[in-house]
């Protein structure tokens, strides 16, 4: 994995070539397809892993498509809990947009806050600065009405240091639909208290202690008919023995299904979803700990935060709605360097559909058959014929045409565009 391959724009690339770096660490694979996706990160990862870079080149590179225009406001706030480390990560970044052109500023004690304003006085796009002065300048007029990520670097330092009450202050004083990047060294229970104020449907990330990366896990698609998806996941499960394993759907009523078809099979099921209650949640989650339950089904929303130790496989029955949600489903397994294993079921509607996911996982998923459960290569054809004739007819036909996105040589049309788009907002 290379830093191009992250889709990092020339001018950082030249300046991480520059400083010798060759290839992206663990953290920053992950996290930079995730943050240029715009999404909200929660991640544990100590000093030393290359964190500071993890955030700070993908908010450059969204800084980018703002620097034409000729406003200097702030777009990019970064809390950290000292001076020196502040300090430190303002010579990052200015190291990383050597070839750009950003602004930057730091904002710490120890100076006073007049000289601080005047330095800022022609505009910046990048603040770092301790909670506390950060706030005693928004006191003092700072605007930050433009502030599209806020980075909370060390959370769990800043929170020992008593800078709760800050950083509490400041999260409202903040454009609504800006984006998180929280950084910890250790998921302490204040931590996680603060994740859940400040974060909206988060990656999480744990790069410290339990070394978990996409990379480490096997992953694996196979190509497989919608109608056989049931019968090749019994089959996966008996063939292998797998002795426990956590299966995601993408919707409740799949779940539903899923867990009757399980069931008949003879195996030992549970199920996690959003209508189940609590306490039958949790009541599920033990029989699975303790190895009663031998397949878990769970949709993406019941799963968040479950705690489960070094499962060894994973299998995604369904693809989930957001490509993010991949990476907290797979990231369940390989925990703590072990082998960990992540079967998807693709269909041929779905197939398309992954190309999302390994582009916000920065890598390819290989595609195979199992034999037996190979897909009815008609099924795409008479789906196909179904298509020509909806654009012979210009008739309507939403079910078969929102299965896709593509046609067969891989070429996107406009109307297959159309459709893509449709099929998206129905299911956000
Ligand atoms: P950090 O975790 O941000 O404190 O980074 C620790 C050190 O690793 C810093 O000196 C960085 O310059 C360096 N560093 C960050 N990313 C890389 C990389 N991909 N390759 C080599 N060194 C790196």
């Amino acid at each position: 994995m290379s830093f191009e391959k992250l889709g990092l724009i020339k001018p950082l690339l030249g300046a991480i070539k520059e400083l010798g770096y060759q290839h992206p660490t663990t953290i920053q694979k992950r996290a930079i397809p995730l943050v240029l996706a715009k999404s909200d990160i929660f991640a544990t990862a100590q000093t030393g892993t290359g964190k500071t870079a993890a955030f700070a080149l993908p908010i450059l590179q969204r800084l980018r498509k703002t620097e034409a225009t000729e406003d200097r406001a702030v777009k990019a706030v970064i809390l950290s809990p000292t001076r020196e480390l502040s300090i430190q990560i303002y010579e990052d970044i200015s190291n990383y947009a050597k070839h750009m052109k950003v602004e930057c500023a730091v904002l710490v004690g120890g100076k006073d806050i007049v000289s601080q304003q005047k330095a800022m006085k022609k505009g910046v796009d990048i603040i770092i600065a301790t909670p506390g002065r950060f706030l005693e300048h928004i006191e003092n007029g700072l605007k930050i009405n433009s502030v599209e990520v806020l980075v909370l670097d060390e959370a769990d330092r800043m929170l020992d240091m008593g800078f709760t009450k800050d950083i509490r202050k400041i999260h409202p004083l903040l454009p609504k639909k800006h984006q998180t990047l929280l950084f910890s060294a250790t998921y302490s229970d204040k931590v996680r208290k603060l994740s859940k104020l400040v974060l909206r449907s988060p990656a999480f990330l744990e790069t410290s202690k339990k070394n978990s990366t996409v990379d480490t896990i096997n992953q694996i698609a196979y190509m497989v008919d919608t109608t056989r998806k049931a019968e090749l996941l019994a089959y996966i499960i008996g063939s292998r023995n797998f002795p426990q394993v956590l299966v995601f759907t993408r919707t409740k009523v799949s779940a539903n299904e899923l867990f009757e078809e399980l069931k008949k099979d003879g195996l030992k099921c549970g199920l996690l979803h959003g209508d189940i209650s609590q306490a039958k949640r949790l009541k599920t989650l033990n029989e699975f700990k303790e190895m009663k339950v031998r397949v878990l089904v769970a949709t993406d929303i019941a799963s968040r935060g479950l705690d489960i130790e070094e499962l060894p496989f994973v299998i995604n029955y369904e693809l989930p709605s957001v490509p993010e949600d991949y990476v907290h489903r797979v990231g369940r397994t390989g925990r703590a360097g072990r082998h960990g294993e992540a079967i998807t079921l693709l269909d041929i509607y779905e197939k398309y559909d992954v190309r999302d996911i390994e582009r916000v996982i920065g890598q390819k998923i290989p595609q195979e058959t199992v034999e037996g459960f190979e897909p009815d290569p008609t099924i795409r054809r008479k789906d196909q014929e179904d298509l020509k004739l909806k654009s012979e007819h210009k008739k309507p036909q939403k079910k078969k045409a929102r299965h896709f996105s593509k046609n067969t040589s891989g070429v996107e049309t406009k109307k297959t565009r159309t459709s893509k788009k449709r099929r998206t907002t129905k299911r956000d």
